[in-house]
């Protein structure tokens, strides 16, 4: 059993923490920026709020982060009620967030310089894998800190692997979501498509996704795809947020992607059609349209 603080009670983080608690057995405090999320947490799990990150780190062993972009996770670290400025020396600092492999390497030296370990290990499984305990756990940093956090992060996730220095957990979330871009957009204009042609799509699905165009989108997004229903996780808003993440990563490794570019300006047309909460599969509706 270890003391553990938790940043950011969102949609991920909510449940996350929720599982260091029951299921890891830890002692928790969470913080998050509304205050009203954190008293419903406590209400529900037992443990400890503190009103700001620098409180919720003060004599933790483990500080778990998952807020929204590198802006909002500089803000919980290094501003100046940040986590930060409370860990003590031999501490770890892991960051589920989303972020830029850049803004992993620069928490990692600032933890460095101050005593501590940072991870950064964003997740791969939506709501559903958050709130089931199921997350891919994608990590970056040194080999020692992982081998101590893995033991937490095992509350919430199925697979954690250590990928490499520093930002390689980023690095990793980014190939997550450049394959998951492409895919979507080929399954919608798969289903598009079909309907166009009037084929009968459960037959068509129970057919073709025993074959090799078969994908975890395909199982589980086909029907509510075709019956144009995009309530089911990721919103379009994030996708974006991770595309942009992706591609100014791109520039500078010297990665093509053509694809993902592309996809990521359909997106933007899904925006417009008021689609920024709707989730990624909605790709979809912009081919529907006509
Ligand atoms: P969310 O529901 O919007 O929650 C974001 C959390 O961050 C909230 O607790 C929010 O506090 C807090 N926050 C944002 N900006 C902050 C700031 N400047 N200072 C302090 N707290 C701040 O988002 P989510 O869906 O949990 O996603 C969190 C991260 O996980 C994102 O990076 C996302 O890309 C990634 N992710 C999400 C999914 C998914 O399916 N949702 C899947 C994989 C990865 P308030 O409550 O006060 O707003």
């Amino acid at each position: 059993m270890a003391k553990v603080a938790f940043l950011g009670l969102g949609v991920m983080g909510y449940p996350m923490a929720g599982h260091l608690k029951t299921k890891g057995g830890h002692e928790v405090t969470v913080y998050n920026r509304t205050g009203a999320k954190a008293e419903k947490w406590v209400a529900q799990f037992g443990g400890k709020s503190a009103p700001t990150p620098k409180q919720a780190a003060e004599g933790q062993d483990f500080v778990m982060c998952c807020v929204g972009n590198d802006d909002d996770l500089r803000q919980v670290t290094l501003g100046p009620d940040g986590a930060f400025a409370a860990m003590k020396k031999g501490t770890i600092f892991v960051d589920h967030t989303t972020a830029s492999a850049e803004i992993a390497r620069d928490l990692y030296k600032a933890g460095q310089e101050r005593g501590f370990d940072v991870i950064d290990a964003p997740v791969s499984g939506g709501q559903a894998g958050a709130e089931n305990g199921v997350l891919t756990v994608m990590c970056g940093g040194d080999a020692e800190a992982f081998a101590r956090a893995e033991k937490v992060i095992a509350a919430y996730a199925r697979a954690c692997n250590l990928m490499g220095a520093p930002g390689a957990g980023q690095l990793a979330k980014m190939v997550n979501q450049i394959c998951i871009a492409g895919l979507v957009q080929g399954l919608s204009e798969g289903l598009h498509f079909a309907k166009k042609a009037g084929l009968d799509i459960e037959k068509l699905i129970a057919t073709i996704s025993k074959g090799a165009a078969q994908s975890w989108q395909m199982e589980n997004r086909y029907k509510t795809m075709a019956e144009g229903q995009f309530d089911f996780g990721f919103a379009v808003d994030w996708m974006r947020k991770d595309l942009g993440i992706c591609m100014a990563e791109a520039r500078r490794n010297g990665a093509h992607l053509p694809v993902t570019a592309l996809v990521d300006q359909f997106y933007s047309d899904v925006q417009a059609m008021g689609g920024k909460r709707w989730d990624t599969s909605s790709l979809i509706a912009r081919l529907d349209r006509f």
